[in-house]
C-alpha cells in the first residue's frame, strides 16, 4: 500500500509541471486585459489619461518583473537537504576529537534532545531539527514549510522568503488588475450591449478580472497566514506542535523571527537574493542549525 500511496505522490510531482503552464497562461490573460486592451488605447488617448496609463504600465511590469524572478528562484531553489549521514552532534561529542560521526546507528539524538523524529526511515539519514520528509519530493527537506504545487517544489530553510516574495507580488499584481479591470468589468453588459468593445476583449476582461479578483483574496489569507508564522517563527507544520508548548522555542521575538527568513540587509528584503554576509552569519538560512530562546537553553 506504501508503495503505491508514493507513486501517487510522486504522479503529482510530474503533474506540477503542469501548473507552470496554468501560471504562465493567468498571466498572458492577465497581460492582454490590462496592458494591450485596458491600458494601451488610454495611452494613445492624450493628456491625463496617457499619464495615468503609462504609470500603470510601468508598476504593472516592474511588479511583473519582480514577481517572475522570485517564482523562478523558489521554484530553481533547492528548500535544503539532509548531507548524506547526517546526524547531530552532541555538545560534550564536539570537545572530543576522532569521534566517528557517520555512524547512522546513533543518529537518534537531536541537538535539543527534544525531537524524538531524529532519524528518517524512508531516507534512512538522521533528521535535524524542524526537518521534514516530504512524500511528493521523496525526501527530507530542512525547515520544510509546505510542497507547493504552485511552484512545483518543497518550501524550506532555503527558498522561504522566496516563496514569500513570489506570494507578495502575485498579491500586489493580481490587486493591481482587479482595480484596473474593475471599470472595464461594469461596462461589460453595457459594452456587450453597444457592440463597442470586440466580444474577445469583452471576455479577455472578464476573465482576467474574475481570475485576479478571486486570487488576490485568497492571496491575502495565505499572507496574512504567512505574515504571522514568520513574526513567531513557525512553519505551517509546527503549528500544532507549537500550540502544546507555553513558549514556542524558537521565538526569538519579532525582528530577529524577521532576519531569520529575510536576513539583515533591508535593502535586499524585497529582492529574492541573500547577502554574503548574512549567509554565512544565519544558520537558519542553511536549515541545519537554529538558535534556541534564551530562556529555554539547557
Ligand atoms: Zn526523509
Ligand atoms: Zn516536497
Amino acid at each position: 500500500m506504501e508503495i503505491n500511496v508514493f507513486k501517487l505522490c510522486s504522479g503529482l510531482k510530474v503533474l506540477g509541471y503542469l501548473m507552470i503552464l496554468l501560471v504562465a497562461a493567468i498571466i498572458a490573460v492577465s497581460y492582454h486585459a490590462v496592458v494591450i486592451v485596458t491600458c494601451g488605447p488610454q495611452l494613445l488617448r492624450g493628456g491625463a489619461h496617457s499619464v495615468l496609463a503609462f504609470a500603470i504600465i510601468m508598476i504593472f511590469h516592474f511588479l511583473l518583473i519582480m514577481l517572475l524572478w522570485s517564482y523562478f528562484t523558489v521554484l530553481s531553489k533547492d528548500p535544503g537537504s539532509v548531507p548524506e549521514n547526517w546526524r547531530a552532534v552532541l555538545p560534550e561529542e564536539a570537545l572530543e576529537t576522532g569521534s566517528s560521526l557517520n555512524d547512522r546507528s546513533d543518529c537518534v539524538v537531536a541537538t535539543d534532545g527534544l525531537d524524538r523524529r531524529a532519524f528518517c526511515n524512508h531516507c534512512e539519514n538522521g533528521k535535524p531539527p524542524r526537518c521534514h520528509h516530504c512524500s511528493v519530493c521523496q525526501r527530507c527537506v530542512l525547515k520544510m514549510d509546505h510542497h507547493c504545487v504552485w511552484v512545483v517544489n518543497c518550501v524550506g530553510a532555503r527558498n522561504y522568503k522566496f516563496f514569500l516574495l513570489f506570494l507578495l507580488y502575485t498579491f500586489m499584481v493580481t490587486t493591481m488588475d482587479t482595480l484596473v479591470l474593475l471599470p472595464g468589468f461594469i461596462n461589460f453588459f453595457g459594452k456587450a450591449k453597444n457592440h463597442s468593445s470586440s466580444p474577445g476583449d469583452l471576455a479577455v476582461i472578464f476573465l482576467a478580472f474574475v481570475l485576479n479578483l478571486a486570487f488576490a483574496l485568497s492571496l491575502l489569507c495565505f499572507l496574512v497566514m504567512h505574515a504571522s508564522l514568520v513574526s513567531s517563527n513557525t512553519t505551517s507544520i509546527e503549528v500544532y506542535e507549537k500550540k502544546g508548548a507555553a513558549r514556542w522555542k524558537y521565538d526569538l521575538g519579532r525582528k530577529k523571527n524577521f532576519e531569520q527568513v529575510f536576513g539583515t540587509k533591508k535593502a535586499l528584503w524585497f529582492f529574492p537574493l541573500f547577502s554574503k554576509e548574512d549567509v554565512d552569519k544565519i544558520p537558519a538560512l542553511h536549515g541545519l542549525d537554529f538558535p534556541i530562546r534564551a530562556d529555554l537553553e539547557s
